[in-house]
């Protein structure tokens, strides 16, 4: 079933200490033993395939998260998830620019760009990396930073998991008073007929740097389209197209919830076309009223990109700062005879808005990809460099489940 894999382990080794992690990791390497690290462990892509006797190397334990004196670099353990590193930021008074969902691996996310809430005022979770701990195939344990190993600290970050287990990562973090760690954030819901409305205000929408916006096809979709919209401080001021049903704050579909099947295609965009839209919209609907499908969900977001794109195209192996939004639709059910027709599902609305996504040629966020797309559409431009410090870092490709660049 390739559209629904998730890491089968023979046998999960418990890590407590980095040393742990490099014991292991030199051992399954040194007998040809398939392993792969888990942080969040809600990574979705196809790509994972542990065989018989495959190890799962859970960092759970290295959750640790500590500050600097002055809270300006935040050390993140490798098995911290985003709801443990926020806790400790929320205690020490700063900001660390992570991913947006509780369960989610603080570096899981990272390592591969690091879209976040925060990113209009601090960039990508990748521009905030200052140093990693990182262990590699051969058993050691390097510093890795700019200055150590510029290569590996430019490939880290955006393609970590194909050249190491990063078991701490020193990133930057801001100071704030207790005002500053208040955000506005609200929904907005629309009835379905308002679609192509609602979509052409998101893709006019000047986006500031505190804010950011969702657009949701929640459960069930009689309720409309939940929009929500977030902003760091004070409300936005959105024109808004026409008239919602509802205002304010309101649960959407959790698909973060553990259980189920829930294949995720998805497509990066630099527009938003609402007719396109619409053709999904009718897909994503059909599939809903199947027997267990009701809680399938399609996700766009949309960021303020100047700041992060002022750290320049290249500056990190994440090579996709030029898109505007990016896309899913998660087809979630229980019932296995669905796989097939939620492929189907899940591939026909990835090439609606491939067809009319603007883009020079095809682009996909890595931590958002299926599993099934091509190397140069995840990495992009930064496929051929990362190739050439994959040989020298991991000649004998032993981290190999993460898209793995050969
Ligand atoms: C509910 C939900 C919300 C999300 N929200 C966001 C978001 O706001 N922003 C965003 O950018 N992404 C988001 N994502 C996508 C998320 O970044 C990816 O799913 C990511 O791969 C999850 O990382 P993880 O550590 O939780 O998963 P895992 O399954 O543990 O890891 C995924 C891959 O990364 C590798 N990996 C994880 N940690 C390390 C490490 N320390 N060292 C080396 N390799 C490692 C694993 O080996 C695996 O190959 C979201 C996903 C979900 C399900």
């Amino acid at each position: 079933m390739e559209h629904v894999r998730c890491p089968h382990p023979a046998m999960v080794v418990n890590v407590e200490t980095e040393s742990d992690v490099a014991i292991t990791v030199k051992y399954c390497a040194s007998k040809g033993i398939p392993f792969v690290a888990q942080n969040g462990g809600v990574g979705w892509a196809a790509t994972f395939d542990l065989g018989a006797y495959g190890v799962l190397i859970d960092l759970a334990r290295l959750n640790q998260v500590t500050f600097n004196a002055d809270k300006t670099r935040a050390t993140i353990g490798g098995g911290a998830r985003i709801n443990e590193t926020i806790a400790h930021a929320s205690a020490a008074g700063a900001l660390v620019e992570t991913g947006n969902c509780n369960c989610v691996g603080a570096l899981g996310a990272i390592l591969g760009g690091g879209y976040g809430n925060l990113m209009g005022l601090y960039g990508f979770g990748v521009d905030n990396v200052v140093s990693m701990r990182v262990v590699t195939a051969d058993g050691r344990i390097r510093d890795v930073t700019a200055a150590s190993d510029a290569d590996l600290f430019w490939a880290l970050r955006g393609a970590g998991p194909n050249l190491g287990i990063v078991t701490s990562a020193v990133v930057k973090s801001y100071p704030v008073s207790q005002a500053g760690m208040l955000a506005w954030t609200g929904s907005l819901i629309f009835t379905p007929d308002k679609l192509e409305q609602v979509v052409q205000a998101i893709q006019d929408l000047e986006l500031k740097p505190e804010m950011n916006i969702f657009l949701y096809f929640g459960t069930p979709p009689r309720d409309g389209l939940p929009l929500p919209v977030y902003m760091p401080s004070g409300r936005p001021r959105i024109a808004q197209p026409c008239s919602p049903t509802s205002r304010g704050t309101r649960a959407v579909t959790a698909f973060a919830l553990p259980g189920g099947r829930k294949p995720s295609y998805t497509v990066a965009m630099q527009n938003l076309v609402p007719s396109t839209w619409r053709q999904v919209w009718d897909k994503y609907v059909e599939f809903q009223k199947l027997p267990t499908a009701e809680n399938s969900v399609v996700l766009m977001e949309a960021y303020s990109l100047t700041k992060a794109r002022s750290f320049g195209s290249g500056s990190a192996a994440f090579s996709h700062r030029d898109v505007n939004f990016n896309a899913v639709i998660i087809l979630w059910y229980s019932d296995v005879a669905l796989d097939d027709r939620a492929q189907v599902v899940g591939k026909a609305a990835r090439d609606l808005w491939k067809a009319t996504d603007g883009l020079a040629r095809d682009a996909t966020y890595i931590n958002f990809a299926h599993g099934d797309e091509p190397l140069d559409v995840v990495y992009g431009d930064s496929l051929s460099r990362l190739r050439d410090i994959k040989h020298r870092i991991d000649p004998k490709d032993n981290f190999n489940q993460w898209f793995n660049i050969k």
